[in-house]
């Protein structure tokens, strides 16, 4: 593919979109989400979507990306060596011929994480699609790289020497390491830049435990590089149980003003998201990312299996609002990803629809779904459009409940404003 910069404007880089038809296949094996990404490209594709001809009127052209394999050295910027080679084994690839397939224990390939034929393929393509995405970005030839195949779907809840919770590879944190990396030598110059600044937004309905981890640092007197928020549901007991799933306590000793949660009740809508949205706002313009990584799990959307949220794709908060804030309004470079998502064509529906708007040419939500899906069409029903809108679940979050999350979050972002303070003028910013 050709991701060169289009010589008409350079406002008119191109929106870099992931796929080929290897990581198509490899995705679609993920026991949780059998077939869900054949079923998202194949509908973005019949929106004309993946098809835009450079010298049409459409604001933003886009061009997709064949990913190449992540190697086990790209893979062990995170993972251990074991757990690679674990993964990698060649029991695991498509073509063997073995005919029961033993997890291990040891690696967490069992229960919610099988082993499974094709395993191999799937951790290398989703780590290289990832990896993809943010190297595109880094070498500045987009503004936008998508990649629905990696998030969470793979990725946000599977830590260094352990599969867990659906995910096997950490791409969410490969591309977040990728991109944190020196500048590129072109942008070099004097006074030495500013370090880069990659902010992580988690979208899913699960809390982030992977990448958050990863990225917390209490107490830390090293310049942070990386910030991390995720919004996602909190209940007791609710996956993944872990305390920084909470909303931070700045008078706490484990207190990182970079790792931070805001935990939301049942039936969240389009409303609540609406009204927190200012807080992740704020928590964006004290921070200054160059990039922003936006983990777009659908699984909060309305019809989910999970149904525990109540967001839908139209309209003021809902999910493809807040994409468009990001897209338009803020400054930085975005790699979006995907995620959770139970409802297959809801996840594709959703998908296609935020790509529309990466490419600042939204769909219409009544849009109906277009034939030249195949087999796939009958899922679309009953209603056959693109939307996905919300239920009748009632939404637990108060206005006193939203109120108290603003509060805390005027004193967690006072406190990130000073750690700042103290990164740029600390020892490592001296010149
Ligand atoms: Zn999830």
């Amino acid at each position: 593919m050709d991701v060169s910069r289009p010589t008409d404007s350079v406002d008119r880089l191109p929106v870099v979109y992931v796929y080929s038809k290897e990581l198509a296949i490899a995705s679609s094996l993920l026991p949780s989400n059998k077939a869900r990404s054949i079923m998202v490209h194949k509908l973005s594709a019949a929106f004309g979507l993946l098809s835009s001809d450079p010298g049409s009127s459409q604001p933003k052209r886009i061009v997709t990306l064949a990913p190449a394999r992540a190697t086990p050295k790209d893979l062990t910027m995170y993972h251990d060596e074991g757990y690679v080679e674990a993964v990698l084994d060649p029991k695991y690839r498509f073509k063997a011929r073995q005919q029961e397939l033993e997890g291990s224990v040891e690696f967490g390939l069992v229960d919610d994480c099988p082993a499974f034929r094709g395993l191999a393929e799937y951790v290398e393509l989703i780590g290289g699609a990832s990896l993809a995405a943010a190297n595109v970005l880094r070498q500045e030839k987009a503004d936008i790289a998508i990649c629905w195949d990696g998030g969470r779907l793979v990725s946000h809840h599977a830590h260094k020497a352990h599969a867990a919770g659906f995910c096997y590879v950490a791409d969410c944190v490969l591309a977040i390491l990728a991109l944190k990396k020196p500048a590129l030598a072109k942008a070099i110059s004097t006074p030495a830049p500013r370090k880069t600044h990659v902010m992580y937004l988690d979208l899913d309905l699960h809390f982030s435990d992977g990448v958050s981890q990863t990225f917390y640092s209490p107490q830390s007197s090293s310049y942070q590089q990386v910030l991390t928020l995720s919004v996602h549901h909190a209940a007791p007991g609710f996956y993944p149980v872990n305390t920084l799933s909470a909303i931070p306590d700045p008078e706490s000793s484990d207190f990182d003003p970079y790792t931070l949660s805001i935990p939301l009740h049942r039936g969240a809508s389009n409303s609540t998201f609406a009204t927190i949205w200012p807080i992740i706002e704020r928590v964006k313009d004290t921070f200054g990312p160059d990039y922003i990584v936006v983990q777009c799990g659908v699984d909060g959307l309305s019809g989910d299996p999970h149904a525990t949220w109540n967001w839908s794709l139209g309209g003021e908060g809902s999910l493809g609002w807040c994409l468009s804030r990001i897209v338009n309004d803020w400054s930085g470079r975005k790699l979006l990803l995907g995620g959770g998502g139970y409802h297959t064509a809801n996840a594709a529906r959703a998908w296609t629809y935020l790509t529309s708007i990466a490419m600042g040419r939204p769909l219409s939500l009544d849009s109906e779904i277009p034939d030249g899906i195949g087999d796939a069409f009958p899922a679309y029903a009953p209603s056959f459009t693109l939307d996905v809108p919300p239920g009748q679940m009632q939404d637990h979050n108060t206005a006193e409940y939203l109120d108290s999350v603003k509060t805390s979050y005027d004193e967690i972002v006072r406190r990130l404003e000073e750690k700042i303070a103290v990164n740029a003028n600390g020892p490592s910013r001296k010149i």
